[in-house]
């Protein structure tokens, strides 16, 4: 299974995928991805058996879209995100933000 770039339709097995993962937006359950290939950085939100895609509206992320990847697993940490599928898990840390 390969999940696509929507910004330029490179496709990546989930292990090249998911370690691009950078951000996990807990207030908001969404990461922050760059494409390895274009650079383009997207939101997604990672659910059971799918990704899914949208934008932040009126303070939540409003999912537009879903790609399916059967097997898929989260479970959400203080500080990170643990995204499993099968045997692998990749770990999404929390950036902390400075609160003035
Ligand atoms: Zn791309």
């Amino acid at each position: 299974m390969l999940i696509p770039c929507y910004a330029c339709e490179s496709r990546f097995r989930p292990g090249e995928y998911f370690v691009a993962c950078h951000d996990y937006n807990r207030g908001m359950d969404l990461v922050a991805w760059t494409c390895p290939a274009c650079g383009n950085r997207d939101d997604l939100r990672v659910m059971p058996d799918a990704i899914g895609f949208g934008y932040p509206w009126r303070g939540r992320f409003s999912v537009q879209d879903r790609f399916q990847v059967p097997g898929l697993r989260r479970r959400r940490r203080d500080l990170r995100l643990d995204i499993s599928l099968d045997k692998d898990v990749w770990h999404v840390p929390t950036k902390l933000r400075q609160v003035a």
